[in-house]
């Protein structure tokens, strides 16, 4: 399921290709994903011009002329894929009107450029998302009002961590996923930050020491920081090929390794990544080093 860090390269990709861009048309395949798409979400959408792509959380926010937004969440499967136009024709060529690709299976949603480039939404488990907004709205839009300073500004600090655990008996894990706490974590990067800052997912979250809490906040930075430096460096070479914008890593250094030889205690122990259910969803650790 995408999480900050890979919502963060769809962003970049989208901006990278789309910003300043004239949307014509929406091609809208089905009604609903998660849930219906607005009334007149494509007639709203045609002919604007799209300002700015931003992310709140793990919400893409397509910002137009007239301050429409477009909110997109990718649920558990949702893909970008980009496809793009013609190549420029010399000026005194005459344009012709070419038919856009016939979307592919999965496809609910297409978004048609004027230059040619168009943007797909392909998401088979149809968890994703799509609603519009406006600018004086967004902040205080329900789905985004209540969601948690943003992990790598400067308010998500070790401070604002150990105030916010205050009195929470709650284990870190299920603490750091809310979106409340803190907006754009999942599963993934909780581990990957609790490994990090060597503290157990059962640790009751009300009981970290302030030293403990900044070195959690440093971690979350961490592991999202290098994430997001993978995905760029992953999208460079792969949106070329295939037009899809997303998420194409594995080197974690517990999430998903379960068996394998811990990086913490490699040098000393014969650690293997352990996992449990916490909540109803895996959570991988090294049980020696994590407290
Ligand atoms: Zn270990």
């Amino acid at each position: 399921m995408p999480e900050l860090p890979e919502v963060e390269t769809v962003r970049a990709g989208l901006a990278a290709k789309l910003t300043g861009g004239r949307l014509e048309t929406v091609e809208l395949l089905r009604k609903d994903l998660r849930v219906p798409f607005p009334k007149d979400f494509a007639k709203r959408l045609a002919g604007r011009r799209l300002e700015s792509v931003g992310r709140r959380g793990k919400y893409l926010l397509w910002t137009f002329d007239d301050r429409t937004v477009l909110i997109a969440h990718l649920g558990m499967s949702g893909r970008m894929v980009l496809r793009q136009g013609a190549p420029a024709r010399p000026a005194r060529q005459k344009p012709t009107a070419a038919a856009p690709p016939p979307a592919e299976k999965h496809e609910h949603v297409v978004f048609h450029f004027a230059d040619g480039t168009s943007v797909a939404f392909s998401d088979p488990r149809r968890f994703g998302l799509m609603t519009l907004t406006t600018t004086a709205e967004a902040a205080t839009h329900p789905l985004l009002a209540e969601m948690g300073p943003e992990p790598l500004g400067p308010s998500f600090t070790g401070e604002y961590l150990r105030a916010a655990f205050k009195g929470r008996r709650a284990p870190l894990k299920s603490v750091l996923i809310d979106q409340r706490l803190v907006a754009g974590l999942g599963n993934i990067y909780v581990c990957e930050a609790l490994f990090h800052a060597r503290l157990s997912p059962w640790r009751e979250a009300g009981s970290l020491r302030g030293k403990q809490a900044q070195a959690l906040a440093g971690a979350v930075k961490e592991v999202l920081a290098a994430a997001i430096a993978a995905g760029g460096s992953s999208l460079r070479d792969y949106v070329q090929a295939s037009g899809e914008l997303g998420y194409f890593q594995d080197n974690w250094s517990v999430y998903g390794r379960e068996g394998k030889p811990c990086p913490a205690c490699k040098l000393t122990a014969r650690c293997r990544i352990a996992r449990v259910t916490q909540g109803g969803r895996s959570t991988f650790y090294c049980e020696r080093q994590q407290r």
